[in-house]
């Protein structure tokens, strides 16, 4: 089956917000046979709206869209659909009486423009929303369906999981594409390339390799009749992949370096702290993007030069001797965070932040240390000297992944 996406909304045209949804969606509908072909984004506008709906139904067998399902004027992708049908919304009391109820349990009383989220066409059933107020509607004319969902991506991808992905495994025949994602970090792409070059140029399964802020990943891609022998198609690619780098390997799919990290601390019981220069928080930031971090996160400490190293534990006399950007100061970055924070491992990382150079060091090389603590006080078992392109963004993203996903290993290896 073919599909497009539409993305709803003034916003998305003016550059003021960045329509994800579609992305989020387009790895969702590989492995349901589903073959997307567009994807458009459209104003508030009706006769737009009305005119995008028109030519979709004509290329395209579904039709996802996401946002303009709010109660305001504004919100016209109802309005759209039952105009592109020829069809007359009317109002469905057992909606609007979950709606009250949605309100009650807030304590507020439904405003009356939300009446509007409770309307249906006759081709077309409501998606329930459990997170919001609007639901969905998924209408269905001569085989063709439109499916309308929230723009909020909490809503949307509760929603599409739920119940829209369930709904498409029945009606889609089609063959279906599964992929599997290894993620691996410590070699280049070109040395990763030749390692696993007997599996390249495959049609299916196919072996890609892409470089990104959290190593090389390969990419292994099956099509079958089903999922189930398309997921037994990958598994000796995988193993190879195995077989080849397994040292290497530290995620799989989605994963992600502070999630990895997580799941190794937290299933060995252990704690993490920080103290990083050049990554301004970011670091931080990443290790508390996961749910339940405080789990495993005693805390971290943020310094910005070298009087702030001084304050926060590092011996002036140490930076005097070796730099404020040095192995050195990096390894009493991580050794000071563990003491302090009363945690079993320690990272520190330090670089100079930038623009040119600190005490001779470029901006872009870069200090990692992991510590960990032994009866002896902090014992020092990572150091690596890091260079990387001289642009904030890249030092802060790739250095606070290579320092998670390093933790990853000693803790993963028993160190
Ligand atoms: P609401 O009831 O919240 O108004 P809605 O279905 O009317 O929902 P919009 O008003 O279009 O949706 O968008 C609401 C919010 O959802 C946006 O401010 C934005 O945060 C998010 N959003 C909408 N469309 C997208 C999109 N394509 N990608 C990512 N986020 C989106
Ligand atoms: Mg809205």
């Amino acid at each position: 089956m073919k599909a497009e996406i539409m993305g709803i909304g003034t916003e998305l045209l003016m550059g003021e917000l960045n329509d994800t949804n579609a992305g989020w969606i387009a790895t969702r509908l590989p492995p349901l046979g589903i073959t997307l072909q567009w994807v458009t984004l459209v104003g508030d506008d009706l006769g737009q709206l009305t005119h995008a709906f028109q030519q979709g139904l004509k290329r395209s067998d579904i039709i996802f869209t996401t946002g303009g399902l709010g109660p305001t004027q504004d919100d016209l992708t109802r309005e759209a659909v039952a105009a592109t049908l020829g069809e007359t919304p009317t109002v469905q009391e057992d909606m609007v009486e979950e709606l009250r109820q949605y309100f009650r349990n807030r304590g507020q009383d439904m405003p009356s423009h939300n009446t509007k989220q409770a309307w249906l066409i006759p081709s077309a059933k409501f998606i329930p929303n459990r997170n919001g107020t609007a639901p969905g509607w998924w209408a269905e004319r001569d085989g063709k369906h439109i499916i309308i969902m929230p723009g909020p991506p909490v809503e949307m991808q509760a929603i599409f999981r739920e119940q829209v992905e369930p709904g498409l495994r029945e009606l889609v025949t089609e063959e279906v594409t599964i992929t599997r994602n290894v993620k691996t970090m410590g070699l280049g792409e070109a040395a990763v390339d030749e390692i696993m070059s007997e599996y390249f140029g495959h049609e299916n399964p196919y072996l890609g390799i892409y470089s990104k802020a959290d190593g090389i990943h390969l990419r292994v891609i099956a099509r079958a009749a089903d999922e189930a022998t398309a997921r037994r198609m990958i598994v000796p690619v995988e193993q190879a992949v195995h077989d080849r780098l397994g040292e290497y390997v530290w995620g799989y799919d989605d994963e992600t370096p502070e999630q990895a990290v997580a799941q190794v601390l937290q299933s060995r019981g252990k704690t993490l702290a920080a103290m990083e220069y050049c990554t301004g928080g970011f670091l931080t930031n990443a290790i508390t993007d996961v749910n339940e971090a405080q789990r495993h996160f005693r805390g971290s400490i943020v310094a910005f030069g070298a009087e702030s190293l001084a304050a926060a534990g590092v011996p002036p006399a140490l930076m005097d001797n070796h730099g404020a950007v040095s192995q050195e100061t990096a390894n009493a970055m991580a050794s000071a965070a563990l003491v302090q924070l009363d945690a079993d491992y320690g990272i520190g990382v330090t670089g100079a932040p930038g623009p040119g150079e600190l005490d001779g060091r470029p901006m872009g090389l870069c200090y990692l240390a992991i510590a960990r603590a032994t009866n002896a006080g902090p014992q020092v078992i990572k150091e690596l000297e890091l260079r990387v392109p001289p642009r904030r963004i890249t030092i802060k993203r790739r250095i606070s992944n290579q320092a998670l996903i390093e933790l990853r290993k000693l803790v993963e290896a028993g160190e």
